[in-house]
């Protein structure tokens, strides 16, 4: 899979015995459609949901969907976390960082 965040191949790593997609070149992380038990078990869920659709602060370039090659729309959902969503293929991406809040997405 492809990094929406900067097209670098992105590898499996696993995440409190969940894989997850993750991008060794920027740290952006990729969950997709039918993972929704992984974002209930990260406590992820109470995060996207309700995200509000706005531009993101911290980065110029728009992520891209390299499944489906349309632009990914970026939200904020709770605690003023980004991400960005592609509505096709309900994928979503996470930049490094966004998740530190979440211990599972701290570097170790
Ligand atoms: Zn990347
Ligand atoms: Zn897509």
């Amino acid at each position: 899979m492809q990094c929406p965040g900067c097209a670098n191949e992105m590898v499996t790593t696993r995440v409190h015995s969940i894989e997850i997609d993750r991008c060794p070149s920027c740290g952006g992380v990729v969950l997709d459609k039918g993972e929704n038990d992984m974002v209930e078990a990260l406590g992820l869920a109470a995060i996207i949901e309700g995200g509000v659709r706005q531009a993101h602060e911290h980065r110029t370039t728009t992520a891209r969907c390299y499944e489906c090659q349309e632009d990914m729309i970026a939200l904020k959902g709770a605690g003023d976390i980004e991400y960005d969503w592609c509505m096709k293929c309900e994928r979503l991406f996470f930049d490094r960082g966004e998740l530190t809040s979440i211990d599972a997405f701290i570097d170790a």
